[in-house]
C-alpha cells in the first residue's frame, strides 16, 4: 500500500500512490514519444478502465459502470443508505499522440482522494456524504463526436441510446466499441451529486506566467462547432478541363483559410480552427468528390462568438460557391459561456489558501466534463499548470510538485465537503483538519 502524508514543504497532503497510479495509466496506450494514444473504446482505453476498476476494488469501494460506459467508484464514508454524494473525476480517453496528464490526472486524483477519505472514515472520522470517483466516457471527441458524451449522458443532456449509436469514421458505434473492450455496463448510475469537482491540467500558460500553482476556473469560453461537407463531382485529374471541375477539396481549402482569417477580426478574443478533414476518394488522380471538415470557433464574449460564428457560416457558403460545389451542414452545436458555481469556487479558494497555494481565477478555453455537470449541481473546476502550456501533444507535462499541490487541494476540499454533507457553504465553515 502507498501512503498519504503531510508534505515537507507545508503544502498539505502528499500522496505517493498518486504518482504510481499516474504511471500505471501512462502505460496504457503509451507512445514512443512519451505520451499516450488512448482513443475511447480502444484496447488501450480498456486497459486503463481495468486499472480504474482494480483501484476501486482494492480501496474497498463499489464499482458501477453505466450504459454509456461511465465508471463510478463509490467510496462509502457514512454507512447511511441514500447519503448525499460528493463526486470528483475526469476522463481517461485521449487524443492521438497526446499527453499523459490530460483527464488522467483528475481521475487518478479522485481515486486517491476516495482511498484517503475511506481510510479516515475507517479510522473513526465522521462524514455526512459519501464520495464518488468517476471516469467519464469519450470526453475528447477524438474517435466519437461530439465531445463530453459520457458526462453529457449522465447529466441528461442527451439520451444514452443516442450516445451509443454514434459512429466513428470506420462506422463502428460507441456501443459496439465499449462492448468490444468489456466496458459497456448495465449498472444504474449514481444519483446527481451534492457537489461535483474536477481537477485538470490547464493546457494554457496563464498559471505559469503568473507563477501560480492552483487555478480556479471562473467561466468557460463559448464554442461553436460545425461539421460540414462539400460535395462536388468526381473526375480524372488529368483530362477533365479545369473549368468543368467541381472540386470539393478546393472548397475546403478556401474555407480553411477564411476560417483562420475570422480570428484576426478580434485579436486574442476569438480562436478558430479546422482540425479534421476527410477527403473522398483521396487519390492523387481523382478530383475529390466529397470533403468533410470540422470547424471550431471559440470566444469568451457572447456577442463576438455569435458574430464570428455567422462569419464561419458565410465562409463555408462562399467557399462552396467559389468552387461550384454543394454545401451540407451535418451538425452545428453551440456551447454557451457560463460561470462555474461561486460557492464551490469560494470553498476551493479557501482550501488552496490554507494549503499555501493562493488560487488564481481564470477562464477555461477548452471544454471539460465539469461543464456537463454545471447547472445540474454545484460544480467546480480546478487547474494545475501545464509546462509551457503544451497540450494535446506527447510533450505535455505537469511537474510532480504541481500534481501534489493539486491533489492536496482536492483532498482538502473533498474532506470538508464530505463532512458537510456535500454543501459548499457549510463546508466553508468546517474544520480543515
Ligand atoms: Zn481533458
Amino acid at each position: 500500500m502507498t501512503s498519504t502524508s503531510s508534505a515537507p514543504d507545508g503544502g498539505g497532503a502528499r500522496d505517493d500512490g498518486l504518482r504510481a497510479l499516474l504511471d500505471g495509466f501512462s502505460e496504457c496506450g503509451a507512445t514512443p514519444g512519451g505520451g499516450v494514444t488512448r482513443l475511447c473504446g480502444s484496447p488501450a482505453d480498456g486497459r486503463a478502465r481495468d486499472l480504474f476498476a482494480r483501484s476501486v476494488r482494492e480501496a474497498g469501494a463499489e464499482l458501477r459502470t453505466d450504459a454509456v460506459g461511465n465508471q463510478f467508484g463509490i467510496f462509502r464514508l457514512t454507512g447511511t443508505p441514500g447519503a448525499p454524494l460528493v463526486m470528483m473525476g475526469s476522463h481517461l480517453d485521449s487524443q492521438v499522440r497526446a499527453g499523459r496528464f490530460d483527464g488522467t490526472l483528475g481521475v487518478a486524483a479522485a481515486l486517491r482522494v476516495g482511498a484517503a477519505l475511506r481510510a479516515e472514515a475507517r479510522a473513526g472520522a465522521a462524514f455526512a456524504a459519501d464520495f464518488c470517483a468517476v471516469n467519464w466516457t469519450n470526453e475528447e471527441g477524438a474517435r466519437f463526436r461530439p465531445s463530453l458524451i459520457g458526462s453529457g449522458a449522465y447529466a441528461g443532456r442527451h439520451a444514452a441510446a443516442d450516445a451509443l449509436d454514434i459512429r466513428d469514421d470506420d462506422g463502428i458505434s460507441l456501443g459496439d466499441a465499449l462492448a468490444g473492450i468489456g466496458h459497456r455496463g448495465g449498472d444504474p448510475a449514481p444519483p446527481l451529486p451534492a457537489c461535483y469537482l474536477e481537477l485538470h491540467v490547464e493546457q494554457g500558460t496563464v498559471l505559469e506566467a503568473a507563477g501560480a500553482v492552483i487555478g480556479l476556473v471562473a467561466r468557460n469560453w463559448g464554442a461553436i462547432k460545425i461539421d460540414a461537407a462539400f460535395c462536388g463531382e468526381q473526375a480524372h485529374t488529368g483530362p477533365c478541363p479545369m473549368d468543368l471541375r467541381r472540386d470539393a477539396l478546393l472548397a475546403a481549402a478556401y474555407a480553411i483559410a477564411d476560417v483562420r482569417t475570422i480570428a484576426e477580426g478580434w485579436p486574442g478574443r476569438v480562436h478558430t480552427s479546422v482540425g479534421r478533414i476527410l477527403v473522398a476518394p483521396n487519390s492523387a488522380n481523382v478530383v475529390p468528390a466529397r470533403v468533410e471538415l470540422s470547424v471550431e470557433i471559440r470566444s469568451a464574449d457572447d456577442a463576438i462568438l455569435g458574430a464570428a460564428g455567422a462569419r464561419a457560416d458565410a465562409a463555408l457558403r462562399d467557399a462552396a460557391a467559389r468552387a461550384r460545389v454543394d454545401l451540407a451542414v451535418i451538425a452545428r452545436t453551440e456551447r454557451p459561456i457560463r460561470h462555474l458555481t461561486e460557492s464551490v469556487r469560494d470553498l476551493v479558494a479557501l482550501v488552496a489558501e490554507e494549503a499555501g497555494y493562493p488560487a488564481l481565477s481564470l477562464d477555461t478555453v477548452a471544454g471539460h466534463d465539469a461543464l456537463s455537470l454545471l447547472g445540474r449541481c454545484p460544480t467546480g473546476l480546478v487547474f494545475v499548470p501545464s509546462v509551457g502550456g503544451i497540450a494535446h501533444n506527447e510533450a505535455e507535462a505537469t511537474t510532480d510538485h504541481d500534481v501534489q499541490a493539486g491533489f492536496a487541494v482536492m483532498l482538502g476540499a473533498a474532506r470538508r465537503l464530505c463532512r458537510a454533507g456535500g454543501v459548499p457553504k457549510a463546508a466553508m465553515r468546517g474544520d480543515a483538519r
